[in-house]
């Protein structure tokens, strides 16, 4: 029954000045597969080890000391499961953790012993444990498939029923089946998780997010974006939920930390999860992002966050519920307005469309490519106008319950009753009621405690104003039903059903609304009918999406198939939150003309941005009383005389990446990995070594911190420093 009810309460959360004069070129790829690591030429670049001391099936390579921490990546530093990531990693955790008297988040955390780690809540982490290619299997499930949406129902399917054969044969792993390729290829891991995390060491606010928004996405750089956390086991070794009868788990492979950390142009190499990136992808898509989806949702967060920053102002309580929202906003619209300025200065879509065009002449060239693949490109043309046509409708869709708390209570309350319903007669009724009732509340739970009036009433009026705009095939039919006669009234709209609704009060939700089954039955109001017909209109549009991205799956299928003849070579695939390698060096860049920017920032530049007296740039008196005492410990980097605080390096990263550790040719961790420069965001569609360049924090910086600064002795002590 408790399945029935989680099918009902499946939402649609899709729930993301440089005058550079280059042109863009064919993308270079760098994130490897494990399958592909013999493709990397990494001993000819420098690595020292052997390429098997990374990974070998069957045996523990350093690959088993990776971790992926919910979004991020992380990695094992010690035989007692202590996990090295980034301080905006552990964010969340820390945020949920922190209460207006114990302000983890703004004064950072350090456990001195195991009995005061405290749970990470919301984290859990993922071990690559072995892969398997099951492409044809995947495929030939669907070959005599023709209904778009079928064609996608039964990869689908095939990818979960091999998954679950997976887990059967062996229950203690979890296992996913991964499109490499879309349409093309499809990849089963199998992954060890942990579900007990704890927070061991995180630096204060003022450290570990030292410069803020202003100097996120951005170099020079100088922050300490680093944390510790420890995976816990059962007694046994399996898996278990938190739990004080847990122990630290002890990883296969730990990777051990050089204090001496790297030089310029020293090789380097990064193992890690990144998330997503769109290479492989037709110039239509490109433009698509460029002129709908990257301009709308950075807009649509600047808004959110406004809103949320005004109601945090006064409140720190409001300001902590409020803290991991803002923060993901301004990440990504960062990124988005970054990935726009980008796209615009190597003008993207025209080079794309270009390649493209010299794709179909080759097509044309070839008999049998012209037999097998001749509508190809006419195909994806006609599949992007109608992506076009509906975009704005489909991005509203995709952001009206992410953005709106309000209608995601609303959603949980219909789907519960609903749910209800549906049971046979009162008694079945109340026991269904009853059996469920804790995990509803508890879902709720999850929303209120980042929720706040003012700004879901705000978000709401904005996006209902928005959609009022809409035009053509984007009208939204529930609104055009309500014959507003102007945008103002669908504000006076949304504040007249806020303010009638019980569901704008959790605790006024929980004792009248949810205290039984017959209350539950009794009550409705005008937003819960609201969200009753955005969803039905959203089901339709879902289907129609669903229609085309089986239509998708073939068509990139036979494109990337098509451009890899052309090309002649076999493409890595994008991103998609599977393990891979990249590898490159220390180095600097010349992202604007007359400037060259050094791959290391010191101690001293952390100083000098706190010269400018802006909050963001704030940071702890100690810092600099060490700094001017020249208390570098073994820390200091000889060339520099100061420690170094981050570096800079032109290998391939994207988000995901966050929290990878960087090692030096002999497989050393000399840093974290936890950024990108603004110029390097469009690296996600074409990589270039003029322009991409990822940051990390320097380990001299993260042990000098711990050591000088926050007392950390024992993580020292158990990194083997
Ligand atoms: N700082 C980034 C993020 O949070 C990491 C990256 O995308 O390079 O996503």
């Amino acid at each position: 029954m408790k399945k029935n009810l989680r099918n009902h309460l499946v939402y649609i959360f899709l729930l993301g000045i440089i005058t550079f004069n280059f042109s863009a070129s064919i993308p270079d790829e760098g994130m490897f597969p494990l399958s592909e690591l013999n493709r990397a030429g990494l001993k000819k670049a420098g690595l020292k080890i052997s390429e098997k001391d990374i990974y070998n099936p069957g045996e523990v390579g350093l690959v088993d000391a990776l971790v992926q921490v919910s979004g991020c990546t992380g990695s094992f530093v010690s035989p007692s499961g202590l996990i090295i990531t980034n301080h905006h990693c552990a964010f969340s955790a820390v945020q949920l953790a922190s209460t207006t008297e114990f302000n983890y988040l703004k004064n950072g955390f350090v456990a001195n012993a195991l009995n005061q780690e405290i749970e990470a809540k919301g984290l859990t982490i993922r071990i690559t444990d072995s892969y398997e290619d099951v492409s044809s299997e995947v495929l030939n499930a669907a070959a005599a498939v023709n209904d778009p949406i079928e064609r996608i129902n039964t990869i689908n399917r095939k990818r979960s029923e091999i998954a679950q054969r997976a887990e059967s044969s062996d229950p203690s792993i979890k296992a996913e089946v991964s499109e490499m390729f879309i349409g093309k290829s499809y990849v089963l891991f199998r992954y060890k998780t942990i579900e007990d995390v704890r927070l061991v060491y995180v630096p204060r606010q003022d450290i570990g997010e030292f410069g803020g928004e202003t100097d996120n996405w951005v170099w020079p750089r100088h922050t300490g974006d680093f944390s510790f956390l420890r995976a816990y086991v059962a007694p046994d070794g399996s898996s278990a939920k938190y739990s004080k009868e847990n122990v630290p788990y002890k990883p296969k492979k730990h990777l051990k930390i050089n204090p001496a950390g790297v030089n310029e142009n020293d090789f380097i190499f990064i193992l890690g999860y990144p998330g997503r990136t769109f290479r492989h992808r037709p110039a239509q898509y490109i433009a698509y992002q460029q002129q709908f989806l990257l301009p709308y949702t950075a807009d649509l967060y600047d808004f959110q966050n406004q809103q949320m920053l005004t109601a945090g102002k006064d409140d720190l309580a409001t300001e902590l519920a409020l803290a991991t929202r803002i923060k993901r906003n301004a990440n990504v619209l960062k990124n988005y307005r970054g990935k726009l300025k980008g796209l615009h200065n190597i003008d993207l879509v025209t080079e794309k469309y270009k390649e493209d065009r010299e794709l179909e002449q080759f097509i044309r060239s070839k008999t049998e490519l012209n037999t097998k693949y001749g509508t190809l490109m006419n195909d994806i043309d006609q599949h992007y106008k109608a992506v076009f046509e509906v975009a704005k409708k489909e991005l509203w869709f995709n952001n009206i319950y992410s953005s709106t708390s309000l209608l995601r209570v609303a959603s949980a309350i219909n789907s519960f009753k609903i749910a209800v319903l549906k049971q046979n007669g009162v008694k079945a009724q109340e026991e269904f009621f009853k059996l469920n009732i804790e995990e509803v509340k508890k879902h709720l739970d999850g929303i209120y405690a980042s929720y706040n009036l003012t700004v879901d009433k705000a978000i709401a009026q904005k996006m209902l104003e928005d959609a009022y705009e809409f035009g053509g095939s984007n009208k939204l039919a529930f609104l055009t039903k309500q014959n507003f006669l102007s945008k103002d009234d669908t504000k006076q709209y949304i504040n007249s059903i806020f303010d009638k609704s019980k569901l704008t009060n959790k605790e006024t939700l929980f004792s009248s609304i949810l205290k039984d089954v017959q209350s539950l039955k009794n009550y409705t109001d005008e937003l819960l009918s609201l969200q009753k017909e955005i969803n039905t209109e959203m089901l339709v549009f879902n289907e129609e999406q669903k229609r085309r991205e089986g239509i998708l799956n073939k068509l990139m299928g036979d494109y990337v198939a098509v451009k890899e003849k052309y090309q002649a070579k076999n493409f890595i695939p994008d991103a998609n939150s599977t393990l891979r390698l990249t590898f490159g060096n220390i180095k600097g860049y010349s992202p604007v003309d007359a400037t060259y920017m050094k791959p290391f920032t010191t101690l001293k530049g952390l100083v000098e941005k706190g010269n400018s007296g802006l909050p963001e740039f704030e940071y702890p008196e100690s810092i600099k009383n060490a700094w001017l005492a020249k208390n570098f410990g073994a820390y200091a980097k000889k060339d520099l005389n100061d420690v170094p605080v981050n570096i800079l390096y032109n290998l391939d990263t994207t988000g995901g990446n966050s929290g990878s550790p960087i090692m030096n040719a002999n497989g050393e961790l000399i840093g974290v990995n936890f950024d990108r420069s603004y110029d390097a965001t469009i690296n996600d569609f074409a990589w270039n070594e003029n322009y991409s360049r990822s940051i990390g924090v320097d380990i001299r910086y993260v042990l000098w911190i711990a050591d000088k600064i926050d007392n950390a002795q024992f993580i020292l002590k158990e990194i083997g420093i």
